[in-house]
């Protein structure tokens, strides 16, 4: 294990690595993989991905457990969802056998970089899917390169598990009523980051999205899903412009398991007035709580942790998520792959 690097301390940023692993789509099917040791890639200026956005990508983690063991939180789910974002693009989907193949191997070869256990640090693991052939005309690329790159983050709470507030905007929209909000595409993100930084500047961490459609239900909150704790049930935005978060899903899960009811549907904004927790989901974070939503259209704001700490069930999640990764509680949902 790397001993200079103080891993409570490291940002959710890029931390050079030992290498990367990539394999080429070309001629109607996937080359060999292969490990590279450069973190630059070399493609051509008019490649898909630069001009007509064909880029889509993943984010997983790998955590050292309490017995030693590395763990892989749901590499097949991702796997899945990178096949349907590739399908939306019009992409070649990676198949899950190397998708998987390749995940093993990138984090084998950078293990000095996966965080002790204790640490609350972890392994990200970033797959990125390009469209590499020269077009000028739109059209997709029949040559892909697929890349899986890791880089050892740290804890995303750093002075602790704390609320944080964000605001609903209606004039800005990060994707459309059918378009490609529901697969995990790098275009949505270049969409969200005008009124994210509008957002931080007014000092949001994120905004909470409407339905880009009638602007009535809440959507995505920043590059997460939201969900919220209403009379004792997990109530989570059902739409087709979200991306269906693994973290959300995982936490459904809990949920049921805990006796809590799981409703996946349409929230209106002013049901906001009745809910007893709300947080952001996703990997980075697992759980991001809120403590205040402001409504900068209406002036409204909904106050949600009114002593701004983090409520009991939000708390439950990140400790129960964080010990099946951790090898402290059984995974009884096969979530993890453990890394031999
Ligand atoms: C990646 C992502 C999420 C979170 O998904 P997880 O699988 O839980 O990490 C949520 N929303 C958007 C827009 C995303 O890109």
């Amino acid at each position: 294990m790397d001993t200079t690097i103080d891993w409570g301390k490291l940002p959710f940023g890029y931390y050079p690595t030992d290498y990367n692993v990539r394999c080429e789509f070309r001629n109607g099917q996937w080359g060999p993989i292969e490990v590279s040791q450069s973190d630059t890639i070399n493609i051509h200026m008019a490649a898909t991905a630069i001009h007509y956005g064909q880029e889509i990508f993943e984010g997983l983690k790998a955590f050292r457990g309490k017995d030693g063991k590395i763990r892989i939180f749901r590499l097949e789910d991702n796997a899945r969802r990178l096949q349907e974002s590739a399908k939306g693009l019009l992409m070649e989907p990676v198949p899950t056998e190397i998708f998987r193949e390749m995940c093993l191997k990138a984090v084998k070869l950078n293990e000095r970089f996966i965080p002790p256990y204790g640490s609350g640090a972890s392994l990200y693991i970033r797959p990125l899917e390009i469209g590499l052939s020269p077009r000028i005309g739109v059209k997709e690329a029949d040559e892909y390169l697929f890349i899986i790159m890791v880089t050892p983050v740290g804890p995303y709470f750093k002075g602790g598990f704390k609320c944080t507030d964000i605001c609903i905007m209606r004039n800005f929209d990060r994707v459309a009523p059918l378009g490609t909000g529901r697969w995990k595409v790098g275009g949505n993100y270049a969409a969200s980051m005008m009124p994210t930084h509008i957002a931080h500047e007014k000092g949001y961490s994120a905004v909470l999205f409407l339905d880009p459609k009638e602007k009535k239900y809440l959507d995505e909150c920043g590059p997460a899903n939201f969900y919220a704790i209403k009379d004792g049930k997990y109530i989570t935005p059902k739409s087709d412009s979200i991306l269906p978060s693994i973290t959300n899903m995982s936490l459904m899960t809990l949920a049921q398991e805990m006796g809590m009811e799981v409703e996946q549907r349409h929230i209106t904004v002013d049901e906001l007035e009745s809910i007893s927790e709300a947080a952001a989901c996703g990997t980075a974070a697992v759980c991001s709580p809120v403590g205040e939503i402001d409504d900068l259209d209406t002036g409204k704001k909904y106050i949600i942790a009114k002593d701004r700490k983090p409520g009991p069930v939000t708390t439950e999640f990140v400790r129960r998520l964080e010990a099946i990764r951790h090898g402290e509680e059984e995974d009884t949902h096969g979530w993890c792959t453990i890394v031999e």
